[in-house]
């Protein structure tokens, strides 16, 4: 992959007609480092954030030894780049196959699953060639918990809820070496207490089952920092889930995992875009709704933007976007706050685009090319350099 120092530079030597991812290796290692020592348990990666190869050698490197994977394709992803990875499969509804294959050749453990059927499932598709059924299960039951401080929902898919957790805890408990709940607070958790409600669920879970509990994975939510999005440090999150968590009435040895996607790769990417066209207040730009852009097309998310050009002087104005596929649908609200008079043929930058963005991409109407260049400046927005401090400040970001 080519180096340069920042998109202006890239702008500069390439004027490129297609989008041009921009990975900031630096800024995924920072962030790798931060769950890694501040963290109080165990960090998976959320594999389906951004399952870039680079992008998980560089976790790797940074002490991310554990990976959250949820089909086949990412079972053998990560074990062809990170041979000695752990694989975590937490997706609740499996295939057989992807079970079975996952267990004998890829050495996977431990699974999640909601229901009775799943637990069948598991237990079948891991026996032995004598038909044994395997000794060294690690299962971990999902519970629905709410999505109401989240800016993603997940809430309405996964989960047994409290009414059927405990039968399935007891039951699961026969079958599993070793036995964890998790649940999955939705994305860009805007709150601590997002966890603290899911724990108290957890609590009483464990109660009304009363079996021995020897792992609670808080999943993922831990939030990224957008426009009109900003969270309080992630600091304050470990610390209220390390309390909770440590109340709750499991094994005294019981582990702590959690599950980030977002907030470890968010500040990894960000895309260069080239306008093609302007109406009026619309932008029509060449990646969009099928490309990077997906939820800035289907959810109205903010991503932050910056014009590229030293011959734009007028103040900033609200623009929408077009991407470039034929299709309707491929439009990007906004509001996105660039220079009044860039024009076509002019650059800008989008940032944060390293979570569910660069990895959204796809080749619909013929636009999927992007070509992958390292910068070393600073992303558009940190939880991590080092502007934010502690303990009085609860808004501090840097956004640039
Ligand atoms: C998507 C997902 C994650 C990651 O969520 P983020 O909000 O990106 O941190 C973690 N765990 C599970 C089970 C998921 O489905």
């Amino acid at each position: 992959m080519q180096h340069f120092p920042d998109a202006r530079s890239v702008v500069r030597a390439l004027a490129p007609d297609e989008p041009v991812i921009l990975n900031r290796p630096h800024a995924a290692a920072r962030a790798a480092r931060f769950f890694v020592e501040k963290f109080p348990g165990r960090s998976l990666y959320a594999v389906k954030a951004n399952p870039s190869p680079d992008l998980l050698q560089i976790l790797w490197d940074n002490g991310v030894t554990h990976y959250d994977v949820a089909s086949i394709a990412e079972v053998r992803l990560v074990r062809s780049v990170l041979p000695e990875a752990t694989l975590c499969f937490m997706h609740p509804v499996k295939a057989p196959s992807a079970i079975r294959e996952a267990y004998h050749q890829h050495g996977v453990r431990t699974f999640s699953l909601d229901s009775v059927e799943e637990l069948a499932k598991i237990v079948d598709a891991c026996r032995d060639e004598a038909g044994e059924p395997a000794q060294d299960l690690r299962l971990c039951i999902r519970l629905r918990v709410s999505s109401e401080y989240s800016e993603l929902s997940l809430a309405s898919k996964f989960g047994c809820d409290l009414t059927e957790a405990p039968a399935l805890l007891q039951e699961t408990r026969q079958h599993a070496d070793w036995l964890g709940v998790c649940f999955h607070v939705g994305s860009q958790a805007m709150t601590p207490f997002a966890y603290v409600q899911a724990l108290e669920r957890v609590r009483a879970a464990i109660a009304e089952a009363s079996v021995v509990i020897d792992m609670v994975d808080v999943g993922g939510g831990f939030p990224s920092v957008y426009p009109g999005m900003e969270p309080p440090p992630l600091e304050d999150y470990f610390q209220v889930i390390h309390q909770h968590f440590y109340n709750l009435p499991i094994a005294y040895n019981a582990e702590l995992w959690c599950e980030p996607g977002r907030a470890l790769c968010a500040e990894y990417s960000s895309l260069i875009v080239k306008v093609e066209k302007r109406r009026g207040d619309e932008l029509y730009i060449n990646d969009g709704a099928y490309g990077a852009l997906f939820d800035a097309a289907h959810v109205d998310w903010k991503f932050p933007v910056r014009a590229l050009e030293d011959d734009l002087i007028k103040p900033e104005m609200d623009f929408a976007f077009y991407g470039p596929t034929c299709d309707d649908a491929d439009y990007m609200q906004g509001p996105f706050p660039l220079p009044e008079d860039i024009q076509a043929g002019d650059y800008f930058e989008i940032g944060m685009l390293g979570a569910y963005g660069a990895a959204m991409k796809t080749d619909f109407n013929g636009f999927g090319a992007a070509e992958r260049i390292i910068v070393t400046d600073e992303p558009m927005a940190s939880l991590y350099d080092g502007s934010r401090t502690r303990p009085e400040a609860d808004n501090v970001v840097s956004l640039r």
